[in-house]
């Protein structure tokens, strides 16, 4: 796993958001910054689920968390900038953004990926991110210290076959990130950065290899240190980096 060993108080009043919350890796992350101390904005569409992680968070003892539905699939701007203004009137700032949910259609050959599938996942793993990103700039500026996090995959780095809405839309991430990190690096104390989470115990995962034993890989619990990492302040001049949450050390990466 990424070697960083987070203090308890690490994420102390900061406001976080974080895309995906309602289960597997987005919500071992709500959970996890929420003990640190974070202030988490629970984003998925499954409302039943983010109010159970809701209950779960302050019967722990974090600070009152916020619930924000939205299905990624939206095209309309408008609701992203919705979204931007009841957390600007609520908190006045946003500290960390962790573009966390994604979505994988369907594993098939190119010649018999149908549109709507590469259309499904380009939107929520790439477009929304961008609209996202754009709508909260804002409020990220208001913070001393704003952190994106973009959750990439293996194939956003190496595309492989079968891989193709999934793994496309996962580069275009990655661009995203790397443009954005390029944008902000010399204009703000805004920073980017992607994290690929490696195969982790998630329903995501199930699905694409069903046959798998599930109990030999890591829960997501486990692969939390980078994130908690990249959220916090020790984090302060890493950006434009394409990390990986089962590997690496806190202490070997380079500062701007
Ligand atoms: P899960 O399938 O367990 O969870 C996905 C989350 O994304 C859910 O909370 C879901 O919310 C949300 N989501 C999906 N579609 C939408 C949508 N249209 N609108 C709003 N929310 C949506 O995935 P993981 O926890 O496994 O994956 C988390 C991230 O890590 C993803 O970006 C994935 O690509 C990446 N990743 C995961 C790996 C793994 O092995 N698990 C490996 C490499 C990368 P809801 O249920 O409320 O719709």
């Amino acid at each position: 796993m990424f070697d960083y060993q987070a203090p308890e108080a690490l994420l102390h009043e900061r406001i976080i958001l974080i895309t995906g919350a309602s289960e597997g890796i987005g919500r071992a992350m709500a959970k996890s910054f929420a003990k640190h101390g974070a202030t988490t904005l629970l984003h998925g569409r499954n409302i039943e689920r983010l109010e159970t992680l809701y209950d779960e968070i302050l019967a722990e003892g974090g600070p009152q968390p916020a619930i924000c539905p939205l299905d990624l699939k939206s095209q309309n701007f408008d609701d992203y900038i919705t979204l931007q203004q009841s957390i600007g009137e609520t908190f006045g700032r946003l500290d960390g953004l962790v573009h966390n949910a994604g979505s994988l259609s369907r594993l098939s050959p190119i010649a018999n990926t149908t549109t709507h599938d590469w259309l499904d996942d380009m939107q929520v793993n790439a477009n929304a991110p961008f609209m996202l990103s754009k709508a909260m700039l804002p409020l990220l500026h208001e913070s001393d210290s704003g952190s994106i996090v973009f959750c990439s995959s293996s194939v956003g780095r190496k595309a492989r076959a079968h891989w193709g809405s999934y793994s496309a839309s996962k580069y275009a991430l990655e661009a995203l990130m790397l443009t954005l990190a390029d944008e902000l690096e010399n204009t703000s104390h805004i920073r980017c950065n992607s994290v690929n989470p490696g195969a982790t115990r998630t329903a995501m995962r199930q699905k694409a290899y069903p046959g798998e034993d599930r109990f030999t890989l890591p829960e997501p619990a486990s692969i939390l240190p980078i994130f908690l990492y990249l959220m916090g302040k020790d984090s302060q001049g890493i950006n434009g980096q394409q990390l990986n949450a089962q590997m690496g050390k806190a202490s070997e990466l380079t500062k701007a």
